[in-house]
C-alpha cells in the first residue's frame, strides 16, 4: 500500500509519524494492558495523556495563562451554536463579520438566539476578498465581534486580522490554527475543529480568555456551560479520548518538527509555489481571490474548460494525488495544504498540473 499526497480539506491529511504511533497504541496503551480506546478518561493514563496534550497545545501556540482551553465532542459548528449562549444574553447584539460560508454558518448557528448582525460581508462580490476595515459597522454593546481567519471553502484568509474595537474578537480558526505564530492575547477567544491542521475529527478545541467565562450568557444545559467545562479540565462527562490522544501527538508532532514559526515558513513556500503555478499557466488555471486575501491554506481553482474537470481528478488520482475536487458551493478544484502536507506534495501537484495542461492544451 503506498500513501497518496491527500489534499482533503477536512477530515485533513495527517503526518505519518502520529498515525504510526496511533496504529501502535490502538492495541495496547503502555503497560495498560488494553487499548486507549477502552480505558477509563479518569485513570491516571489518560489524565497524563490529556494534561500533556494541553500543555504541548499551550507551549505549541504560546497561550497566556490568563486563557483556559477546553476540548469538547463536536464540531466547530458546535462551537458556533455554544458561542451565543456563554457569552451574550438572549436577543443581545453579536456582530459577525462575513468572509465566506463557514462565516455565514456561524451566524446562522447564534441568529435564533441572539440579535445576530453581519457586521460586513463580502458575499456581494462572490467571497473574493476578506471586508475591508473601513466598512465593518460595528454596533455599540455588542457582546463580541466573531469573525473566520481561514475561509476554508472560498480560499479567503485575513493576513492581517483587523482590531475589532471594544467588543471581544472571537475567531473561527478551524482550518489555520497551528499555521502561523499568532498572538491568541489579541482575541476573547479562538476556536477551531480539530481535523483540518490539529488532529482528527470529533473534538473542537476553545481557547477564551477567562474573564468571558464570568459572562452569564442565557440558559442553557449545564453541558453546554464553558465555564463548567473549565472548571471540569473538559471532563464534565467522557471526553472523545481517542480524538484527543490523537490531537495531542499531532500537537506533539509539530513542536518537534519545529513550531508554528518553522510551520509558518513551510506554508509560505508551499502556498507561493502553488499560486506562482496557477497563476503562470497562462489562464490555463485560475484563482479569483484577491492577492492580498488568497489562502495558504485552501487554494481553490478552476480549470479554463469544466469539462476537463473529471480528467484532471482522474488522471491526478492516477498520480497519487486526491482529494482535490472543489466544494460543490463553488465547484472546480481545492487544494488544501494544511500543515501535514509536504512541500514535496505540492511540487507533485503542480508539476502534475503542468503535464495536465501540456498533454490537453
Ligand atoms: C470545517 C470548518 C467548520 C466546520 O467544522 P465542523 O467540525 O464540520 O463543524 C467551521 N469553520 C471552518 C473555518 C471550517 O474550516
Amino acid at each position: 500500500m503506498s500513501r497518496a499526497y491527500n489534499f482533503s480539506p477536512g477530515p485533513a491529511m495527517l503526518p505519518e509519524p502520529v498515525l504510526r504511533q496511533a496504529q501502535a497504541t490502538m492495541l495496547e496503551f503502555g503497560s495498560c494492558g488494553a487499548s486507549i480506546l477502552e480505558i477509563s478518561h479518569r485513570g491516571p493514563d489518560f489524565i497524563a495523556v490529556a494534561q500533556q496534550a494541553e500543555a504541548d497545545l499551550r507551549t505549541l501556540l504560546a497561550i497566556p495563562d490568563d486563557y483556559a482551553v477546553i476540548f469538547t465532542a463536536g464540531g466547530a459548528t458546535t462551537v458556533q451554536a455554544l458561542l451565543p449562549l456563554n457569552f451574550a444574553v438572549a436577543g443581545q447584539a453579536c456582530d459577525y463579520v462575513v468572509s465566506g460560508h463557514w462565516g455565514k454558518t456561524a451566524l446562522k448557528q447564534a441568529a435564533h438566539c441572539v440579535d445576530a448582525r453581519i457586521a460586513a460581508s463580502s458575499e456581494a462580490g462572490g467571497f473574493r476578498d476578506v471586508p475591508a476595515r473601513a466598512h465593518w459597522r460595528l454596533t455599540p454593546g455588542a457582546a463580541y465581534v466573531h469573525l473566520t481567519a481561514n475561509e476554508t471553502i472560498h480560499g479567503v484568509e485575513w493576513r492581517d486580522i483587523p482590531e475589532a474595537g471594544t467588543a471581544p474578537l472571537i475567531a473561527d480558526f478551524s482550518s489555520s490554527i497551528a499555521s502561523e505564530p499568532l498572538d491568541v492575547a489579541r482575541f476573547g477567544a479562538i476556536y477551531a475543529g480539530a481535523q483540518k491542521n490539529l488532529g482528527p475529527v470529533g473534538i473542537s478545541v476553545l481557547i477564551v480568555r477567562r474573564d468571558l467565562l464570568e459572562r452569564e450568557g442565557q440558559p442553557r444545559a449545564p453541558i453546554f456551560d464553558y465555564a463548567a467545562q473549565a472548571r471540569a479540565e473538559s471532563m464534565l462527562n467522557t471526553p472523545p479520548s481517542w480524538n484527543w490522544y490523537v490531537l495531542g501527538l499531532t500537537v506533539k508532532w509539530m513542536l518537534d518538527e519545529g513550531g508554528v514559526a518553522e510551520f509558518a515558513r513551510r506554508n509560505a513556500r508551499k502556498a507561493a509555489l502553488l499560486y506562482a503555478a496557477i497563476d503562470g499557466s497562462g489562464g490555463y488555471y485560475r484563482n479569483e481571490v484577491a492577492a492580498g486575501a488568497r489562502s495558504r491554506m485552501n487554494v481553490p481553482f478552476f480549470l479554463h474548460d469544466p469539462a476537463l474537470d473529471k480528467l484532471f481528478l482522474d488522471e491526478a488520482k492516477q498520480a497519487g494525488l486526491v482529494a482535490l475536487k472543489g466544494h460543490r458551493v463553488l465547484g472546480g478544484m481545492r487544494a488544501s495544504l494544511y500543515n501535514a502536507m509536504p512541500e514535496a506534495g505540492v511540487q507533485a501537484l503542480v508539476d502534475f498540473m503542468r503535464e495536465f495542461q501540456q498533454a490537453h492544451g
